[in-house]
């Protein structure tokens, strides 16, 4: 019998999971069937329950439940409870396994996708939210010389630094980060999403090899223009690391790692 998996958030029509999963269905020759499920706003854990009792074997999470999928699951994964947020479920007799694909996905696509090495590297995290919570351990487990968090409202990135306690890990304000220079530069805020820029100057760009946007699929965002004019040689946004967070999970439902690179490339839209 053809096994079933979905992805889960609401809105939901712009997902490209299903077209993901399906693609790494089709070249490892595994036997699933990937939906996408509107869930309801005041009904997650309900609708979540409702496809693992009709046979489902596992899921995508995505805005605005991965707290609440945190909350549902039986068993938490280090990952989830370091990021207190879940991107995907499995389904095993009467539990519910809970892991955070995110961080790991947005190191892959960073490290062997894009080639730039996070080892001794300076790297500046600008936001404090889900995605950022997630990123740290596996960003602190490539052991950069210095991980610096900027974020909006200064003390959430002070928060995450006392909560994770690691001696490479530091928070600067937006106006603190004039003179500071870094190798990478990554923007977890989602002011892309509204066509904004966060504060950063410019100058954090002079020595960097690669700007990383999370958003994806907007060509040029104001950061990735900034970091641009600035001269960056390198610039990315999230479409990489949706593939990967995508290919993190499919291993973990199936056993099986598919190739990501293809799929990549199908899918970037030029940052132009
Ligand atoms: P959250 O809502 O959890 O956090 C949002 C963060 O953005 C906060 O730190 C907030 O700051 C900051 N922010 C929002 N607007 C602005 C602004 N105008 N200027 C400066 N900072 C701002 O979001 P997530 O962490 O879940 O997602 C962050 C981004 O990552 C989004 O763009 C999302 O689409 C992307 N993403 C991409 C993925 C991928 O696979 N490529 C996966 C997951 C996320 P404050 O705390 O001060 O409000």
């Amino acid at each position: 019998m053809t096994d079933q998996y979905a992805v889960i958030g609401n809105p939901i029509g712009h997902t490209k999971s299903p077209m993901i999963h399906g693609t790494f269905a089709q070249t490892t020759g595994q036997d699933i069937e990937y939906t996408a499920i509107e869930g309801p706003l005041d009904g997650f854990a309900g609708a979540v329950l409702a496809f693992r009792d009709a046979g489902g074997r596992g899921m995508n999470v995505t805005a605005p439940f991965k707290l609440q999928a945190f909350e549902l699951a039986t068993d938490r994964l280090e990952r989830a409870e370091l990021a207190g947020a879940t991107n995907a479920l499995k389904f095993e007799g009467d539990r519910i396994y809970a892991d955070n694909f995110d961080g790991v996905g947005l190191v892959n696509d960073i490290t062997r996708n894009l080639g730039v090495s996070m080892k001794g590297a300076r790297v500046l995290l600008l936001g404090a939210g889900g995605a950022v919570r997630g990123a740290l351990k596996p960003f602190l487990s490539q052991e950069p010389s210095a991980l610096v968090l900027a974020n909006r409202k200064p003390e959430k990135a002070q928060d995450l630094v006392k909560q994770f306690d690691h001696p490479a890990l530091t928070s600067l304000e937006f106006n603190e980060l004039v003179g500071q220079q870094f190798d990478i530069v990554v923007n977890a805020t989602s002011a892309s999403l509204k066509a904004e820029l966060p504060a950063v100057p410019a100058e954090v760009f002079i020595r960097a090899k690669l700007a990383y946007e999370l958003a994806y699929g907007k060509g040029l965002t104001p950061f990735l223009r900034l970091a641009k004019n600035a001269g960056v040689p390198q610039l990315a946004d999230g479409v990489g690391m949706l593939v990967e967070q995508a290919a993190e999970a499919f291993a973990w439902w199936r056993g099986v790692r598919p190739d990501t690179r293809a799929l990549i490339e199908r899918m970037t839209i030029p940052l132009v």
